[in-house]
């Protein structure tokens, strides 16, 4: 869905020299025997993560591009995102056996995209129930069949068995979940990166599943329904007062502290958008937002395929603010 397409528009000025560079980047999978880009590793008490590549959706890594994480209580496991594709939430249940014989009786989608979305399917023909937040379904049903579609061209074989199904139950605020001793809350925070984004804390091991709420490692990518204002609202008002002192598996890049997605969220949607209001200020163009310096953010990956665009998404919509 957005990810890619955004991709392809830059593959198809830039020429076949491009492609062939923005796939030779791509770090090798971390773990060959699986599906799965890493292995699960254990972030606090009951609470596992299988760290996402932190490129685009790729053949190589098998459309594990974001983190799938899994909370165990005494009952039951509740799992983090269904994943981009059947078998990539089969290998994630693999790996969930390995530490607990425990059905799977949750799958939490972070927001309605493809990576959060397809592998919903197989979870479903285990027995869970899908909960996503009411404005991710929205999403699904607008954009989820051209998401399939674009992972099946990615994926090929590895996209097999894969299905769009629908979500179980949604909500709107807060939802809280028994796995046995050990509770889950699913928190709409406000608007953020996507439509329906939302966080899993889980209290007691005090880790927040941020979702795509929080980046590292990667650039974060500006969408044209991303309203940066609100990002940094909804950051600045609920998710830090909650999350500071926490810690925070990001939608995407390694388990970490407040302080880190702090820097690389809220600090590039500042630094971006100001910039942005200089350049208006000087009645610059949309070309010269493309050109924007964004320098201090260059070694983040997917920085080639984001900087100028979302640059150019930010400018747009403060010309309007
Ligand atoms: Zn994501």
């Amino acid at each position: 869905m957005k990810l890619p397409m955004a991709m392809k528009g830059i593959v198809a000025t830039a020429g076949l020299l491009l492609t062939s560079t923005v796939f030779a980047a791509s770090p090798a999978d971390k773990y060959p025997e699986s599906v799965l880009y890493s292995k699960p590793v254990q972030v606090a008490d009951n609470v596992w993560s299988s760290i996402g590549a932190t490129q685009y959706y790729s053949y190589e890594n098998g459309g594990h591009n974001n983190n799938l994480s899994f909370v165990i209580g005494k009952d039951a496991v509740l799992v983090v995102n269904g994943g981009s594709s059947y078998l990539l939430a089969k290998a994630l249940h693999e790996e969930i056996r390995k530490v607990t014989n425990l059905p799977v009786k949750y799958v939490v989608d972070e927001n309605g995209q493809s990576h959060a979305i397809l592998g919903n399917g197989y979870w479903k023909a285990q027995g869970a129930t899908i909960i996503a937040h009411e404005e991710a379904l929205e999403e699904i049903h607008e954009d989820g069949l051209s998401g399939l579609e674009n992972l099946q061209d990615i994926l090929k074989e590895r996209s097999q068995g894969t299905e769009l199904i629908e979500v179980d139950k949604t909500f709107e605020d807060r939802m809280v979940l028994d796995l046995g001793e050990q509770k889950v809350e699913l928190i709409r925070f406000g608007p953020a990166h996507s439509p329906g984004d939302i966080s899993v804390y889980v209290p007691g091991s005090e880790v927040v599943i941020a979702g795509d709420m929080a980046f590292q490692q990667r650039l974060l990518p500006i969408f044209p329904n991303t309203d940066t204002a609100e990002w940094l609202e909804t950051w600045n008002n609920e998710f830090a007062p909650f999350a500071k002192d926490k810690v925070i598996i990001p939608g995407h890049g390694e388990a970490t502290d407040f302080a880190t997605v702090d820097k690389w969220t809220r600090g590039y949607l500042e630094y971006l958008r100001a910039k942005v209001a200089v350049l208006l200020e000087e009645g610059g163009t949309l070309e010269d937002a493309y050109a924007i310096d964004q320098t201090p953010y260059q070694h983040l990956e997917t920085f080639e395929q984001l900087a100028a665009k979302n640059a150019g998404r930010v400018f747009e919509a403060m010309e309007f603010e």
